[in-house]
């Protein structure tokens, strides 16, 4: 029922356009970028372990992963894993990403205020983003208008989620393109090429925000619709 309503489509429409534009960028900007290696030839997992260790982190883990743009730090593990196409690469890319999740280490480390709220919301956004939508569902199908507005204010803990994520990733970002050029890991225009590759991804997490403020609009919608 949901997929046939034109408010729908109006509504969402934006939100997969841009959501589609970011996808094809990062794509796009990671593929021309893995093709021009740095001057200095470091791979990804050589820019990890130099980026953490001029900043006298220690204990963490640099490790491979399946799959492509599957790049994290995972704080539990106190583990970097760089995909396969970034651990062994000397691509800007390659320099670009991988300094990017040492980013989140030195969050991590410094106990960055976003990051830690972030983590605090993982739970909400497991529940909200599942019991979200079967409330506000069951809530209208029942005619209980209170359930779908429950429903809505868990679907706003995912929202939030998302918002959150937002100044964490910047800020990762912000801190790998200092760091790859002050330790001289890229040079001169080599830092543009790692810039054009964050940028990209930055606008992933734009796109996703922003597809999940008009996800909640949609419902609010709904149920204003039923009064
Ligand atoms: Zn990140």
């Amino acid at each position: 029922m949901f997929y046939f309503d034109p408010i729908y489509l109006l509504l969402m429409l934006p939100g997969m356009a841009l959501m589609f534009l970011a996808q094809s960028k990062v794509k796009g900007t990671y593929r021309r970028y893995s093709q021009v290696q740095s001057t200095m030839g470091m791979t990804g997992a050589q820019v990890a372990q130099t980026i953490l260790m001029k900043k006298g982190v220690s204990g963490i883990r640099i490790e491979p992963v399946a799959g492509e743009l599957t790049d994290h730090y995972d704080p539990s593990a106190k583990a970097v894993r760089l995909s396969e196409g970034i651990y062994n690469s000397t691509s800007l890319a390659a320099a670009a990403v991988a300094a990017h999740e040492c980013g989140h280490v030195l969050q991590d480390v410094e106990g960055y205020k976003f990051m830690n709220l972030r983590a605090a919301l993982v739970p909400a956004v497991n529940l909200g983003s599942r019991l979200g939508p079967i409330l506000i569902m069951a809530g209208l199908i029942l005619n209980f208008l209170n359930l779908a507005w429950i429903g809505i204010f868990f679907f706003a803990a995912v929202l939030l989620f998302h918002v959150v994520t937002l100044p964490v990733e910047f800020d990762a970002s912000g801190r790998a393109l200092r760091l790859i050029d002050e330790l001289g890991i890229l040079q001169g225009e080599e830092n543009k090429g790692a810039k054009a590759v964050l940028s990209a991804a930055a606008l992933t997490y734009v796109a996703t925000a922003f597809y999940a403020f008009l996800n909640l609009l949609y419902y609010i919608v709904l149920i204003n619709r039923r009064r």
